[in-house]
């Protein structure tokens, strides 16, 4: 509304420059708008510029609602939740009404009744955008009580209702009525529910212990589903399936980068640390490169997903036993290493399902993964060939032991002794720092290992790579 002074009553909407349109209009022309002046749309949405934002973006010109189909961890709330950006930063409402009643077509009992009776004089309230959206994850429990409303039985007895309209108590979409609404997981949401939805949605009445009433209301429905359950025959009934205009297929990050880019925008950060923490490239590759090869394993439920969440907690976790060790070493810098990988057990586990039910067979499938992740990440890096003067020193009886509480300045003495090792850590980090060489030293030591160059073997929480 710009500088201008808001109108605070019908009177002073009316004489404003005001005009009232429906939520997919409103939505419809502030996308078109944000195109046209080439403005970012969705912003913190990684990797969806070429695939899901397109359709989406066609859904809202075309003003169809939409159901987003994808496996769990595909930014699916994030973006139903972005979709609010589209709607104006504030519009007027009826001041007071409970399902935001446009002042100019007012649908509920209530506000027909007060602006019959105070007219140009009624007031109004401005309503932010953030207000206009409204969400719930479908499961079996929920009641048409919460969803769409309910009736006050007693006054119903007295007969007081429905000639009046006036005992209702609305549930979550009229009071998102003029807003963006989002179902998850809808296939969950119980028959008789998604009956009252398509009623409230196509023919725009609502039942209510067996009365009907005229509701027409004003929004745009999203909702999530995982693909299968959407495709299962039943779950979903026909009417409801068929109202939605579009079907948006999410997926995962198709790039490493991507994974990359949102691991560093989501995980949790602290302010205040005294310890700095730096993660090579390399190890972040990594980190990503083990959600990207469990969305491919055998061993692991697909149907359920390799969340990007996976990739997030792995990365704070490898980070955080860094700080750890500085903590625990007195060093100033943490940078996570190949030693800090088992820890990510903890962060992957409560977040995969494997094939079948062997829970003990979880843990190998997890370091078998990461193995595969060193391997491929390394190859990247490296080629073996090159390679073959650092691996004779081992041949002819050298030894290096690692840990991942080691200090990182014992890491610098093995480095100086073993000739090569210095330049080829080069080729993956410019710093002398003792933290950041600790950390390519072993990368380069496990890289040799899972390229079968090396041996590795564990005593006393220690590894020792020798030939
Ligand atoms: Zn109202």
């Amino acid at each position: 509304m710009g500088g201008r002074k808001k109108a605070r009553t019908i009177g002073e909407l009316k004489a404003s420059s005001y005009k009232p349109v429906s939520v997919k209009q409103e939505m419809r022309r502030n996308l078109i708008a944000a195109i046209k002046k080439k403005k970012a749309i969705f912003p913190g949405i990684v990797g969806y510029d070429d695939t899901v934002i397109p359709q989406l973006e066609n859904a809202v010109i075309s003003g169809q609602d939409i159901i987003f189909l994808g496996e769990r961890g595909q930014a699916k709330s994030r973006i139903m939740r972005a979709m609010v950006h589209l709607l104006d930063e504030e519009i007027p409402v009826i001041k007071g009404c409970e399902i935001n009643d446009s002042p100019l077509t007012p649908i509920c009992k209530q506000c027909r009744d007060r602006v019959a009776e105070e007219g140009d004089a009624t007031e109004i309230a401005w309503l932010p955008r953030r207000e206009r959206y409204g969400e719930k994850l479908a499961t079996p429990d929920i009641a048409i009580a919460d969803l769409i409303g309910d009736v006050d039985p007693i006054k119903v007895a007295e007969g007081k209702y429905l000639s009046s309209e006036l005992t209702i108590h609305y549930g979550l979409i009229p009071r998102t009525n003029r807003g963006i609404f989002c179902i998850n997981e809808l296939p969950d949401l119980a028959e008789r529910l998604q009956v009252g939805l398509f009623n409230l949605m196509e023919e725009r009445d609502i039942q209510i212990r067996g009365y009907r009433i005229r509701l027409p209301l004003d929004i745009f429905l999203v909702a999530s589903a995982n693909p299968e359950d959407y495709t299962n025959r039943g779950r979903i009934i026909t009417p409801l399936k068929d109202r939605f205009g579009a079907q948006v297929r999410t997926h995962y990050p198709a790039t490493i980068e991507d994974e990359i880019a949102i691991m560093e925008m989501e995980r949790r950060q602290f302010d205040g640390d005294e310890i700095e923490s730096y993660t090579p490239q390399y190890m972040k590759e990594i980190v990503a490169e083990v959600t990207h090869l469990g969305r491919r394993s055998p061993d692991i439920n697909q149907r359920s997903g390799v969340s990007v969440r996976i990739s997030i907690g792995n990365y704070e976790t490898i980070i955080s036993n860094a700080i750890r060790r500085a903590v625990m070493r007195g060093e100033k810098l943490a940078v996570p290493r190949i030693s800090d990988l088992p820890y990510i057990q903890a962060s992957t586990g409560s977040k995969i399902e494997l094939e079948g039910f062997e829970e003990t067979k979880e843990g190998k499938v997890i370091d078998d993964l990461t193995k595969k992740a060193v391997l491929n990440v390394f190859n990247r890096y490296y080629r073996l060939s090159e390679l073959e003067t650092l691996i004779t020193q081992f041949s002819e009886g050298f030894s290096v032991e690692v840990s991942d509480m080691m200090k990182s300045n014992s890491y610098v003495r093995n480095v100086k002794e073993i000739i090569g090792l210095a330049e080829t850590i080069r080729i993956v980090t410019e710093s002398e720092r003792p933290e950041v060489i600790a950390s390519a030293a072993e990368f380069i030591l496990e890289g040799l290992h899972v390229n079968k160059r090396l041996n590795k073997t564990r005593s006393e929480g220690k590894t020792i790579y020798r030939h």
